[in-house]
Parts: structure tokens; sequence; C-alpha cells
């Protein structure tokens, strides 16, 4: 795909609007690391923006509600949150953090470290593993606690 015009930027990551969709190519939807996102400042050396897990199913929640629309010819309408919510395992402890939205300026910012993110880390796994098990992948009683803790996927 590097160096399709319109398509990827000058890097190979593809170009995407505000519902995930390329818009040289509007049949064509974007999700995860691949996309491009342009860095909210310069920096002294090159950086990427981070692109992280519940980010990323942000981006896949919209483009599975949007793609059903846009096959039926309508527009499409759901927006990511790209809420970043992530627990990083360094062995024996690791951190937490909360950015909602990921990119400044930003509601939410929050972070954490210790010994507990190591065991939320491993209860975590042996749940999303269950959820990949059961093909179930946003359980009700998940969908209730998310919103209540307001950490959405979709913009409303
Ligand atoms: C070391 C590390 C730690 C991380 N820790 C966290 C964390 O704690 N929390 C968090 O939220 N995020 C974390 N992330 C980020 C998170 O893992 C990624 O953002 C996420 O996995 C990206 O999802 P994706 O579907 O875009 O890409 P991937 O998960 O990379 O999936 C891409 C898939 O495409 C496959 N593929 C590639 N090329 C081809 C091809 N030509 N044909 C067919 N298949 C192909 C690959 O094998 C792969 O399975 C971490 C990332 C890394 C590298």
């Amino acid at each position: 795909m590097r160096g399709i015009e319109g398509l990827v930027n000058s890097r190979g990551f593809v170009l995407t609007d505000a519902f995930q969709r390329n818009p040289a190519f509007p049949n064509i939807f974007a999700i995860g690391v691949c996309i491009a996102i342009a860095p909210p400042a310069p920096t002294p050396v090159p950086t990427g923006v981070p692109k992280t897990g519940f980010m990323i199913e942000s981006m896949v929640t919209a483009t599975a509600r949007n793609l059903p629309r846009v096959i039926a010819g309508q527009a499409p309408v759901e927006e990511p949150t790209w809420n970043a919510l992530c627990l990083a395992d360094f062995g024996d402890r690791g951190a937490a953090f909360l950015a909602m939205p990921q990119l400044p300026p930003r509601n939410v910012g929050w972070s954490s470290k210790g010994r507990w993110v190591h065991y939320a880390k491993l209860a975590f796994e042996w749940y999303f593993l269950r959820k990949v098990r059961t093909g179930i992948s946003e359980p009700f009683y998940e969908k209730f606690v998310m919103k209540t803790l307001k950490i959405t996927k979709i913009k409303a």
C-alpha cells in the first residue's frame, strides 16, 4: 500500500477521517497500528503517537457500526473516542493509565503504578482469553462497568 497517493502517508500509514474511513478511497476503512495519526506537536527526535489496545477497540467498534450503514448506501455516523486504558506489566509490578481521549487536550488523565498492576494484568489476561474462547467480546457486565465509569468507545 506504500506509495498509493491519498491512501497512505509518506511512511505508509493509512490516512483516515473521523469515522476510520479513508478520504480518497471511501470503500476502505483502517483500524489499529496501521493508521496515520499526526503527532500533536513537533518533537526533537521523530516519534509516533502511541496506539494502545482500548483505543484500537474503539476504532474497531466505530468501524463495525459504520460498515453496515455504508453498505446500505448511508453515510457513516459513529466516531471512535480513542480513549486509552492501559495496564503495562513490568514483571513483578507495572503501570496503569487512563487518558480520555488519548491525545491532549484531555478530559481525564490518570496514572498509577505498583504491584497491583501486575496482578491486575494477570487477571485481565485470563478474562480476555476467556472472552476469546467464548466469542463474546463485550459481556453485559463489562458494558455496565465501563458505562458506569464513563469509559466509552463511541463518541456520544
Ligand atoms: C511490547 C508491547 C506491549 C504492549 N502493551 C500494551 C498494553 O499493556 N496495553 C495496551 O493497551 N496496548 C499495549 N500494546 C499495544 C497493543 O498491543 C497494540 O496497540 C495492538 O495490539 C495493535 O492492534 P492491531 O490489531 O492494530 O495490530 P496487531 O495486534 O499487531 O495485529 C496485526 C496482526 O496482523 C498480522 N499480520 C501482519 N502482516 C500480515 C499480513 N501481511 N498478512 C496477514 N496478517 C498479517 C500480524 O501477525 C498480527 O497478528 C503493546 C504493544 C507492544 C508491542
